[in-house]
């Protein structure tokens, strides 16, 4: 399986942006480590695509994308580092039949109202957030919508997960992940973005185009004749950054009523990382260590 990577490339020497990503062992990761099915492995995908995408272009910053709709599958959350990803669903047991187009039914998995929260931390005390409203549900459209009202950006986005068969004993796979985001940049002119939207049929079907091409064939095929030029790459990769030290502070949140009845109630508490599925047990004594150190501070 190849890498997944990002590439930066400029159109026309700077009139727009385009960011194009692929994300198939990060997304089937995040099918493996939710056992996922098949329409929340394409949400999780999708959401991996495009939190690459939006953070893309403000390098060394963190990124916490949340999809919060009215739809079964709940939350989808994922957060984008300096070259890492990692993503989370409530339920990722949740199954729909494919929509009449034989896409996965992503937008009834997530649901069509909702709202969209990018919080970025960008090492200042507090995270910049931006919210806006669920358009679809499909990710893409939501995510454009984002850039748009929250951020001012008007963008062009298409994700798209391709799952099959060829897994381990014939099961469930994730094949090709991936997407790309364009964004005009000041100054693009007007007959650049008509040949943009001309061309949008052409990411229809993102996941079977970089599964069949890889991503620097793209670059050209996508944009041939509007000047493109690679930029430079990212390297992604899904990891966990939990830690015992996260887990021992998410405890002392709680509070100290909270510490105190889980003692007393439950003798200990385990802790299951919702990115890794990693779990961190505490015995009863250590969290009276944990409440005795809240108490101090
Ligand atoms: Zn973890």
């Amino acid at each position: 399986m190849r890498t997944d990577r990002l590439l930066h490339i400029t159109l026309r020497a700077g009139a727009a942006r385009v960011l194009l990503c692929e994300v198939t062992r990060a997304a089937e990761t995040a099918r493996r480590t939710h056992h996922a099915s098949r329409v929340c492995a394409a949400a999780l995908g999708r959401g991996i695509a495009g939190a690459a995408l939006l953070n893309a272009p403000r390098k060394g910053e963190r990124l916490t994308l949340t999809f919060h709709g009215d739809g079964p599958a709940g939350a989808l959350v994922i957060v984008a580092g300096p070259g890492t990803l990692k993503a989370s669903i409530d339920d990722p047991a949740i199954e729909l039949p494919p929509k009449p187009n034989g896409k996965l039914d992503v937008g009834g998995a997530i649901g069509r109202v909702g709202r969209v929260i990018a919080a970025r931390d960008m090492g200042m005390k507090r995270p910049y957030v931006g919210r806006s409203a669920l358009v679809s549900g499909e990710i893409a459209q939501d995510l454009a919508m984002y850039c748009a009202s929250s951020e001012q950006q008007p963008t062009l986005c298409a994700l798209g997960v391709r799952i099959g068969a060829g897994g381990p004993g014939g099961g469930d796979t994730v094949l090709a992940a991936g997407g790309l985001m364009i964004q005009p940049l000041p100054g693009c002119p007007e007959e650049l973005l008509s040949a943009l939207e001309l061309r949008q049929e052409l990411f229809a079907d993102i996941s079977a185009a970089i599964e069949a091409e890889g991503l620097e064939s793209l670059a050209h095929g996508f944009f041939g004749g509007l000047g493109p030029e690679i930029l430079g790459e990212d390297r992604l990769e899904y990891r966990c950054d939990c830690s015992r030290e996260r887990m021992e502070r998410a405890l002392i949140a709680m509070g100290r009523g909270e510490l105190a009845s889980l003692i007393e109630e439950q003798g200990g508490a385990e802790l299951t990382c919702h990115f890794c599925r990693s779990a961190y047990a505490f015995t009863g004594g250590q969290l009276g260590e944990l409440l005795a150190l809240s108490q101090k501070s």
